[in-house]
């Protein structure tokens, strides 16, 4: 008998109900061919949802996500949404989803394709099949810590906002990479400012002690300071396997890697909770690209991140790694066929749209099958 998962799809603003309508033909595409059913409700999010609901993630909304096996998000934001108070701007439904989902762990995949290396700043060496994980502390730090805002001091106005992690907050998310890496390349580094922080200092002891007494002697740990990671990311990225940092540090470096892989229309990006009584975590699913209002509705939006952000659900939620293995080679196929969407053409391929690049797929997934 085939197991029945429960999908909520927010597909949310701009290109994300163009790029999730193709998601759903992948998953239409699983169900069809493997034993396992999606029970797949949609949901609204974002400024669509402040649009018929005056907040950009209500209650009902809120309880699906957190009753689902996994929720798969398009995108979030908007021009038409700029003028809409902050607390109900459509980026505060996707934040407050992560909070409530407590979405502790963010995992950014950056790997470049071969036949996309030549899209990258980079040279074509330093570039071509890299695959480097980093995980993202997402619900902690500096974001977050309090005290925050405006102050007096001395007389002066200053502002503050306070970097904080408590031991547990940088275990779990230490966890997590070691877990990841086990099954990877089994090289962490973790990444912090340990010669100017003290939260930095912490960082590195809790990270060792995990290393040391939680039974991972078989990972390589190494501890590097961020602003070398970040000249490292482009000097020498194929020296990273998986990287565990801070919120902000996290933040910045991920960013800094997906440029090394050519286009955002090609990332996606997990953020998963703490495992329950029976090891499923709470997890969403979505592409790291935004809406992207300049090209939204004209059928040109890259699906791949999207459709690359299932595969990691089948991997990391439902344990289905040979069927990630097959929308990943399917993708590279795809490219190495020469088809591609506006954002990574290149001279001599075929440009097609973003409903065209789902019917490309979807055949490699036959022929693959
Ligand atoms: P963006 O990622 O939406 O777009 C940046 C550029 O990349 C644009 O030129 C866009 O056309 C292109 N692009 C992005 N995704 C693409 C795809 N799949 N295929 C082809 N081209 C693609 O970033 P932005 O322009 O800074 O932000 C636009 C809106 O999205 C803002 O409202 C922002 O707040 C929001 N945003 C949302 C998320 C999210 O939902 N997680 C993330 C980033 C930005």
């Amino acid at each position: 008998m085939s197991d029945t998962k429960k999908l909520l799809i927010l597909a949310g603003d701009g290109i994300g109900p163009e790029v999730m309508t193709e998601v759903r033909r992948v998953a239409e595409w699983i169900a069809k061919n493997r034993t396992i059913n999606f029970d797949m409700e949609d949901g609204l999010v974002g400024g669509a949802a402040y649009d018929a609901h005056g907040t950009a993630l209500d209650d009902t909304t809120l309880q699906k996500a957190m009753d689902a096996d996994a929720v798969l998000l398009g995108a979030v934001g908007g021009p038409k949404w700029d003028d809409v108070a902050r607390e109900h701007r459509p980026e505060a439904g996707l934040l407050a989803l992560r909070k409530e989902m407590d979405l502790f762990a963010n995992l950014r995949p950056a790997t470049c394709l071969p036949a996309l290396a030549e899209a990258s700043t980079l040279r074509e060496e330093v570039v071509s099949g890299l695959d480097i994980m980093i995980v993202r502390e997402l619900t902690a730090g500096v974001y977050f810590g309090q005290p925050r805002g405006m102050q007096t001091y001395e007389g002066q106005e200053r502002c503050i906002d306070t970097q904080s992690y408590t031991k547990a907050e940088i275990e779990r998310v230490t966890e997590v990479a070691f877990d990841l890496a086990r099954k990877r390349n089994k090289l962490v580094h973790s990444v912090e400012k340990a010669n100017v922080m003290e939260s930095g200092i912490f960082w590195r002891g809790v990270v060792s002690d995990m290393h040391k007494n939680g039974g991972y002697s078989d990972i390589e740990l190494q501890h590097m300071y961020a602003d070398n990671c970040a000249m490292q990311l482009v000097r020498n990225p194929k020296q990273f396997d998986v990287i565990v940092t801070d919120n902000l540090f996290g933040d910045i470096l991920s960013d800094c890697a997906a440029m090394l892989t050519g286009s955002l229309g090609m990332l996606p990006s997990a953020s998963l909770g703490a495992k329950d009584a029976n090891g499923k975590a709470k997890a969403l699913y979505e592409p790291v690209h935004g809406s992207a209002p300049d090209i939204a509705g004209q059928g040109m939006a890259n699906p791949l991140a999207s459709i690359l952000s299932f595969a990691m659900c089948l991997r990391y939620s439902f344990d289905m790694g040979a069927e990630a293995d097959l929308i990943e080679n399917a993708a590279q196929a795809v490219l190495n066929g020469g088809i591609r969407t506006a954002d990574i053409m290149q001279k001599g391929k075929a440009k097609v749209s973003t409903s065209v690049m789902g019917d490309s797929l979807l055949r490699e997934m036959d022929k693959l099958a």
